[in-house]
C-alpha cells in the first residue's frame, strides 16, 4: 500500500465529493462545485459551505422553478426579468384628472 495514494484521496477527491454533496443541499451546480475543487481543492469546499441557499426564481409565465442565476427558466424558456424591476412606478395610477 502507498500512503500517496491515501494522500490523493484525502486532498483531491475528497474535496470534489463533499462539496458537490454541499451543493446539492444546497440547490446549487454539483458539478460546478466539484470542478471548483477540482483545481482548489478544501478551499472551493469552504466557499460552498459558507455560501447562502440558492433561492429559486418562479416563472410568472408557467410557474416553474429555476435557479437563482438562471437567466431563462428551464421549462418554458422564457427570460427573466430583471428582479429590482419597480413594481409601482406607473405614472398612470397616480395622475386621475384626464
Ligand atoms: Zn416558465
Amino acid at each position: 500500500m502507498n500512503g500517496a495514494i491515501l494522500l490523493i484521496l484525502i486532498l483531491w477527491i475528497a474535496p470534489i465529493i463533499v462539496s458537490g454533496a454541499i451543493a446539492v443541499n444546497k440547490k446549487r451546480d454539483p458539478f460546478l462545485w466539484g470542478f471548483i475543487s477540482l483545481f482548489i481543492g478544501w478551499v472551493g469546499t469552504i466557499i460552498i459551505a459558507v455560501l447562502p441557499h440558492s433561492r429559486p426564481k418562479r416563472c410568472l409565465q408557467c410557474g416553474e422553478y429555476s435557479a437563482e442565476d438562471a437567466q431563462i427558466c428551464r421549462a418554458c424558456r422564457t427570460p427573466f426579468a430583471s428582479t429590482i424591476a419597480p413594481q409601482n412606478t406607473d405614472p398612470t395610477t397616480e395622475n386621475g384628472s384626464i
